[in-house]
């Protein structure tokens, strides 16, 4: 038994392609929907945004994706990345259970995100493009986007949601650091923007908001496109490098999982982690638990139905079939704000709906119990969305307990919290509250619904 709590590869270990899931899935994907004919949309209407490569990639039914070189050249600044045994969590829980997390913070932007962020910024300059904008709410894919586009010797302009921009002037600082511009949204740039400061000059900004400007000035500027953090396939694909590391890392250790565990906001992380291992599942190869853990007040796998809806709040967008809350669902102020979005990857949704995922939902307070805990033990303090994956762990690892079995436990520990204290400090003066699963409000935004043909 190797009892190392560290399992490192070498950066020839770099995994050379991602892992593509849509072609081990037994039900093909459903359409993505054009929301004026109900007809499936084809690579044309996505051209005005996103390269011809990543459309490609949406579709796609091959297994393996190679990685470009270049791509690669950039992971090896933090790829691989390390993979750890919990020996003081287990202790501290006195678990027969074996906990193991992937560490994604030690990326330059702190979290999984530059996974894709630097992938995406490379097929839009192989197709020509010289600017990318989005849209960042904490914060987390702004600075991980900006990132990337240094690196290629691009521009990038990031829309940042008001409130976030005056409530997080770190993650802000840390885009202009890497050279990205970011504007605070609404703005007086774009159509967009204007309209809604017509209405309410102090409109303090919301997702929706910011993803409808990003795509105005894409969508007008043949030199600029678009990007997304998550939701797409394009994006878990790209993901799926964390969990083709993990399972090298797991043979390192001697050992193999049993259950794996993610929090899911719009599904990336938990889909880089869980995919290559629902894969062998699929294939028959070797059985596997996955657990997907949103937070209550956001509730969206656990709740929602799973309908055609909109991916923006402006209703801008082609309609996917997925776990949704309503578009114009706004969840109550808690403190992890990369998972507050109201709907969920394609993918993600399907498999939870074929049965390959467990959906789970903890409140916030469990949440920071459970990261409190896992840095008093580990040493690392992990960002809030992540501390929804360490409660998930916390509570398999103490089922193992009470029904005496050892099982096998990994799970994404996606960044880390130095940028967020603001959240612990909260916390620890007892200002943080569990809400309510917001029924009343979610009926109204499911009410809402577009009507698709059968
Ligand atoms: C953005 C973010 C998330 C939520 O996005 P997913 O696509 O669900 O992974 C979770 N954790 C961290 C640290 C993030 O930055």
């Amino acid at each position: 038994m190797n009892d190392s709590q560290k399992f490192l590869l070498d950066e020839t270990r770099i995994p050379t392609a991602w892992y593509n899931i849509q072609s081990d899935l037994k039900e093909p994907l459903a359409p993505v929907l054009n929301p004026g004919t109900g007809q499936p949309i084809g690579p044309e209407d996505l051209a005005p945004l996103f390269p011809m490569a990543l459309i490609q990639q949406e579709v796609s039914t091959e297994r393996y994706i190679d990685i470009p070189d270049e791509v690669r050249e950039i992971y090896r600044l933090w790829r691989p990345s390390p993979l750890f045994r919990a020996r003081r969590l287990e202790k501290a829980l006195d678990t027969p259970a074996r906990i193991y997390y992937k560490y994604e913070g030690v990326s330059p932007a702190g979290s999984h995100k530059p996974n894709t962020a630097v992938a995406q910024a490379y097929y839009n300059k192989q197709e020509g493009i010289t600017k990318l904008t989005t849209e960042t709410g904490a914060g987390q894919w702004g600075s991980a986007l900006s990132m990337a586009c240094n690196f290629l010797g691009m521009e990038c302009k990031v829309y940042m949601v008001r409130v976030s921009y005056n409530q997080k002037p770190y993650r802000r600082a840390m885009i202009e650091t890497f050279g990205g511009q970011v504007v605070p949204s609404p703005s007086t740039e774009t159509s967009a923007g204007r309209a809604i400061l017509a209405k309410d000059p102090d409109c303090s900004g919301s997702l929706g908001i910011a993803i409808s400007e990003a795509v105005e000035i894409a969508a007008g500027r043949p030199d600029t496109n678009y990007a997304l953090g998550s939701v797409l396939n394009h994006v878990l694909l790209h993901q799926t490098v964390t969990g083709i590391e993990a399972m090298e890392q797991m043979t390192l250790a001697e050992d193999d999982v049993d259950v794996v565990v993610a929090c899911t906001g719009g599904g990336s992380n938990f889909a880089g982690i869980a995919f290559p291992y629902i894969g062998r599942k699929l294939r028959g190869e070797r059985d596997v638990q996955v657990i997907a853990v949103e937070p209550a007040a956001c509730p969206t796998l656990t709740k929602g139905p799973f309908a055609y809806d909109f991916g923006d709040t402006a209703m801008m967008t082609p309609l996917m079939k997925m776990h949704t809350l309503g578009s114009s669902f706004v969840p109550p102020g808690f403190h992890a704000g990369g998972l507050r979005y109201h709907g969920m990857a394609p993918l993600v949704s399907h498999l939870v709906h074929t049965g390959d995922v467990t959906p789970t939902s903890v409140h916030q307070l469990e949440a920071f119990a459970a990261g409190v805990q896992f840095a008093r033990t580990e040493g690392i303090i992990p960002a809030p969305e992540a501390n929804h994956a360490v409660a998930g762990a916390i509570r398999e690892a103490i089922r193992c307990k009470e029904e005496g079995t050892s099982r096998s436990i990994l799970f994404n520990l996606c960044g880390h919290g130095h940028l967020d204290m603001q959240a612990y400090t909260d916390y620890f003066a007892g200002k943080l509250q569990d809400y309510e699963y917001p029924e009343a409000e979610i009926s109204m935004a499911l009410a809402g619904l577009p009507a698709v043909p059968k």
